[in-house]
């Protein structure tokens, strides 16, 4: 593996080999038995075109415990402002010679192209719609931790199916490890074609939840919809996940969200603040053992 683009690329036994290590990352984070000095000297580019909180923090925290540098460049204040291109800002970066770029992106396959003109290993830390590997991956681990494995999981991704790149990658990693994987969204919201093959869709949430191991919510995700095809209020009462919608899934089910989560919209106040259920803080502490992982991997080539 040269580069991290998207979990389209990976094979079964590349995530099984990603999850074992970021489950040895998770270990060793909890009693300090890693190696945190292993990637000291090396300077990691983090290329963030799109607004991030958990994504960049938890790439930067990851580098910092591996012993590795990181550089935020600032998009803002670059000379993409001042008319250089994309092309010849990547080359420019390229030439100063990171030793990996993370880049998120809107533009789809962003990170294909800068692959190609990099020499150093590229992540992808969410690109448009299409994928956003980490996080499938850290879901995974949060899935694999809690029921100790994923085949023969029902996993209901319920929400803006139509433009997220984490439903995308989630489909794409679940089907490749023998989970059930269903959608459950508005038709306005579900797209004719889905990330992969063998997903069910469903518009009825209660029918969709049905016997789900993990209810995994999506924010409609408005800054990339060109028109308003959703109403707040009308949302919640037809996908709100609440306590009482929960009671459809499985008696243990829980509840992911990649976040930003929107309490009102996608999910209640009280089933936000039941960490029984909903598993949002151990996700976000996986995001930095699984990057750790991905980072260790890609670095030692
Ligand atoms: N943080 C995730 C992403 O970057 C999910 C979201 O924004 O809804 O795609």
């Amino acid at each position: 593996m040269k580069h991290l683009l998207g979990i389209c690329d990976l094979k079964a036994q590349d995530i099984e080999k990603i999850l074992d290590h970021a489950q040895m990352y998770a270990e060793g984070l909890t009693n300090g038995s890693y190696d945190a000095e292993k990637h000291k000297g090396k300077i990691i580019l983090h290329l963030f075109f799109e607004n991030s909180t958990r994504t960049l923090t938890s790439f930067e925290m990851a580098a910092k415990r591996l012993g590795a540098e990181v550089i935020n460049w600032n998009r803002e204040t670059s000379s993409l402002k001042k008319g250089e291109s994309f092309m010849d800002t990547i080359d420019t970066l390229n030439a100063m010679r990171p030793d990996a770029v993370v880049l998120r992106h809107s533009e789809y396959g962003a990170p294909n192209y800068i692959a190609k003109r990099m020499d150093c290993p590229v992540i992808n830390g969410g690109d448009s719609w299409r994928e956003h590997p980490t996080q499938a991956l850290l879901d995974a681990l949060t899935m694999r931790q809690h029921f100790g494995k994923l085949a023969g999981l029902t996993v209901a991704i319920v929400g803006d199916i139509a433009h997220s790149r984490v439903a995308s990658s989630n489909m794409g990693l679940l089907t490749k490890m023998g989970a059930n994987v269903r959608v459950i969204a508005p038709l306005e919201l579900m797209p004719e074609k889905l990330a992969a093959e063998g997903v069910d869709k469903f518009t009825d949430l209660n029918e969709g939840l049905s016997g789900a191991d993990v209810v995994m919510s999506i924010r409609p995700q408005k800054e990339r919809m060109d028109k308003v095809l959703i109403h707040d209020a009308a949302y919640f009462n037809d996908y709100g996940l609440t306590h009482e919608r929960l009671a459809h899934a499985k008696k243990e089910a829980i509840v992911l969200d990649p976040g930003p989560f929107i309490r009102g919209l996608q999910i209640s106040d009280e089933l936000a603040e039941d960490k029984t259920r909903f598993l949002y803080a151990p996700q976000v502490a996986n995001g930095i053992p699984t990057r750790m992982a991905v980072l260790d991997l890609l670095l030692e080539g």
